[in-house]
């Protein structure tokens, strides 16, 4: 075994990684052909729509007629399985992404309901917040399935929550909680278990963090529309900014109203210098979702080993990027956030501290030494600072320096004796 000749690991904890990366042979294999399949299917979607130097120009001032955009949005439609999409830099974030649709759908006395209990932490405010102009305070009545108490959808409880609702909202990956993630498969199941009792019901979800970790979208599995950010999955790590809308055309056109203007909607929108790096960002997406795959297996199986509970295990089946590993304390978890840090390609040399962040509950330590900033499809962990003290990580654009961060977390957390390596 070759040790590390640049960074100072302690050679048991080397020793575990290997141990670790042997027992990912399978896992690592199954990543491998999803990335083909998905590779595939963009190069096919470029291909198809004849993308050339000319799409990359970019447009100024108004930005009427962006070919580069239209055709984007073309080609973002058919890898998602989706009758239109809207991509735009203008996206500042996922939430903003969430929010213009929700705010482009939902009307005044409309009911949204969410299946997967309470949806990601920054949403709240869009919900419910007061004197910030949240649906609730535009008439939008908001209501919650809850999780069962083992976190799995309350198939039962479906058909009565959504006779009268007009828009069905779930969140495919977990965010800051424990439940699991949405598979494609239960994904499809929910939706269609919404169309049997309510056929008029819109089918909607948040798909951060979900794209090109499986086969399918949610939009091919009976999604109206989908919602993501830019600067995880789907951006490639390339895209600087923005997000997505994709799904059925009249949504996405009234998305368009709210992005905008009403009634002026899509046709306006310049693209600045942004087509380009969201183009190869597409492009490189199915490999560097794979390379965070890859970091997620990897940490799960090391910290496993090291007698941690990793959620997903090692070797379940994955339908987002994210690794929870409960680190018991807040000394554990400030230390693996700064082993994380220290690894980053930028910003190596800054101390994650905890802090009060808007939109969150609890004080949240991050670290992300990042290209884009706060981007999460590189490398990064967070943290809310709450029982059972669980690291929620993120992200690798390449895997051989997303295992490092890894190790290097680990590494952290020995010095600070928060880590103990179980005798063989
Ligand atoms: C990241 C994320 C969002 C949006 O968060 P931003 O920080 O605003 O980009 C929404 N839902 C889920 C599940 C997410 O992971």
């Amino acid at each position: 075994m070759i040790l590390n000749p640049y960074f100072d690991i302690d050679p048991r904890l080397e020793h575990m990684a290997a141990a670790a990366e042997a027992d990912c042979a399978a896992p690592f294999a199954k990543i491998d052909e999803n990335e083909r399949h998905n590779a595939q299917k963009v190069l096919k979607a470029f291909i198809d729509h004849r993308v050339s130097e000319s799409h990359f120009a970019g447009s100024s001032g108004y930005g009427y007629d962006d070919r580069g955009r239209e055709t984007l949005d073309a080609v973002w439609a058919q890898v998602f399985g989706a009758e239109d999409a809207m991509v735009r830099h203008n996206f500042m974030s996922g939430t903003h992404a969430i929010t213009t649709a929700l705010f482009g759908v939902l009307r005044p006395g409309d009911i949204m309901v969410s299946l997967t209990g309470k949806p990601y932490d920054t949403l709240d405010s869009a919900i419910h917040g007061r004197g910030v102009g949240s649906l609730e305070e535009f008439g939008v009545v908001y209501r919650e399935l809850a999780l069962l108490p083992d976190g799995a959808v309350d198939f039962g409880s479906i058909p009565k929550a959504v006779v009268g609702a007009k828009m069905a909202y779930i969140q495919r990956s977990r965010g800051y909680s424990l439940r699991p993630s949405l598979q494609i498969e239960t994904i499809r199941k929910i939706f269609e278990a919404v169309r049997g009792a309510s056929p008029e019901t819109l089918c909607v979800c948040d798909n951060c963090y979900g794209e090109f970790v499986d086969t399918l979208e949610p939009t091919e599995v009976g999604a109206d529309l989908i919602i993501g950010s830019l600067i995880k999955n789907p951006g490639g790590g390339i895209a600087k900014t923005g997000g997505y809308i994709a799904g059925r055309h009249d949504l996405v056109e009234l998305c368009g109203h709210r992005l905008s203007a009403p009634g002026v909607g899509r046709e306006i929108g310049c693209t600045l210098t942004e087509l380009r790096p969201m183009y190869q960002g597409l492009f490189f997406s199915p490999t560097v979702t794979a390379a965070a795959l890859k970091t997620a297996v990897f940490a799960a199986r090391f910290f496993e080993l090291c007698g941690y509970r990793a959620t997903p295990r090692y070797d379940e089946p994955r339908t987002d990027i994210i690794e929870t590993v409960e680190l018991g304390s807040r000394e554990a978890l400030c230390a693996y956030c700064r082993g994380i840090q220290s690894g980053s390609p930028v910003d190596s040399f800054v101390t994650p501290e905890p802090w009060a962040m808007p939109g969150y509950d609890d004080e949240v330590i991050m670290a992300a030494g990042t290209f884009s900033l706060g981007a999460s499809i590189e490398l990064s962990a967070d943290a809310p600072l709450r029982e059972p003290y669980a690291v929620w990580m993120q992200g690798g654009l390449t895997y051989p320096t997303g295992r490092t961060g890894v190790l290097l977390a680990a590494q952290s957390m020995l010095s600070n004796g928060e880590l103990t390596i179980p005798a063989k």
